[in-house]
């Protein structure tokens, strides 16, 4: 197990074996788990990954079988796990850290829990805007952000953009979760990027206005406010409506029966779309073996399972989003280097502040 290779290896160090079960006892608290693959000689990699297991663990596994290289997976909450990362500075055991949104991914890198990696394969498997232009994190799946309406309250062709959604006739009609969701701020970042801090300003100012509700709840809440009436329009990711489409709960399967995608902006920069990704620790012990993991998470093979098990789409090219994804139909996404969203995000909390987004 990963303990007593981990031990063997640092045993002279003890300090640092202290430093270690205490590490393990404060990761307790995230809920952790090991993978119990067989002890390959092809040494190992530790994933911290805030996609929960069920969604992560089969395809590691398959990449262990492939490899012979153990992957050691703890799963836990994406501000929570790179919190730890950073806590754990050059004692982490994480070699590659996997979360959702580039927002976040943006934030390790700037906390300087990353290293920048050269690898043509993941450079020609990964188009440039959905990963790090330094090479600090990869997109491995990619979700939008549409917007979702009340068949029947509204028409598809009374909606256009996402900047119309600030026009006075949406008052009192929008479902949003609040601004402290990174989602809504790499949104409103996109936006800063297309037109500038004083329109996006602007518009914040209007569409808080339109609000039906203080935003309360997650994406799937914004879904079911709208299906029971309290709003006829709802912004959500893609996977969130996947899920409660086809799960088993039958209120979510409801409230998404009641709703349709529109997906905004195609006649300019398109809809707003964000990844998973993954990237190596700045002081990852198993960095060839992490680079290799990342680098199978990227290929044909895994791409179609990891998009599919999340109700993602992949981001290869070459890899077809699932049938009920494409059931939804085409789209231009908007094609910005998520990069900027980090970039961007500051500004983008504090044009949210100030025009009253709780
Ligand atoms: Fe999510």
């Amino acid at each position: 197990m990963f303990f007593n290779n981990h031990l063997k290896k640092k045993n002279k160090v003890l300090s640092h074996n202290t430093t270690f079960f205490s590490t393990i006892l404060a990761g307790a608290l995230i809920a952790s788990s090991f993978s119990q693959s067989v002890l390959a000689s092809e040494g190992e990699v530790n994933l911290y990954s805030a996609r929960k297991e069920a969604l992560i663990k089969p395809i590691v596994d398959t990449f262990s079988k492939q490899t012979g290289i153990k992957v050691n997976l703890i799963t836990g909450k994406a501000d929570a796990l790179l919190q730890r990362i950073t806590s754990e500075g050059k004692n982490t055991h994480a070699d590659v850290f996997i979360t959702t949104d580039a927002g976040r991914l943006y934030r390790a890198k700037s906390a300087g829990v990353l290293q920048a990696i050269k690898s043509d394969e993941l450079n020609k498997a990964i188009p440039e805007n959905l990963r790090d232009p330094e090479g600090y994190w990869y997109g491995l799946s990619m979700r939008a952000r549409p917007i979702f309406y009340v068949k029947g309250a509204i028409e598809a062709n009374e909606l256009s953009t996402y900047e119309a959604l600030a026009d006075e006739k949406f008052k009192d009609r929008i479902c949003i979760r609040s601004s402290n969701n990174i989602y809504n701020q790499s949104l409103v970042a996109s936006m800063l990027a297309a037109n500038g801090a004083e329109k996006t300003q602007q518009w914040t100012n209007s569409f808080v206005k339109n609000f039906a509700r203080k935003p309360k709840g997650g994406d799937r809440d914004q879904i079911k406010g709208a299906a029971s009436g309290q709003c006829d329009i709802a912004i959500a990711n893609t996977y969130y409506f996947g899920k409660m489409i086809t799960g088993k709960k039958a209120d979510q399967k409801k409230a998404a029966e009641a709703v349709a995608i529109f997906w905004p902006n195609q006649n300019s920069r398109g809809t707003h779309v964000n990844v998973s990704g993954a990237a190596v620790t700045k002081y990852a012990k198993n960095k060839a073996n992490a680079q290799k993991l990342i680098e199978f998470l990227s290929t044909k093979e895994a791409q179609r399972w990891y998009a599919d098990v999340n109700f993602e789409y992949p981001v290869r090219k070459d890899v077809p989003a699932s049938d009920l994804l494409n059931s939804w139909g085409d789209f231009k996404a908007d094609t910005i280097n998520l990069n900027q969203l980090g970039v961007n995000n500051a500004e983008a909390v504090k044009i949210m502040d100030r025009a009253g987004w709780k």
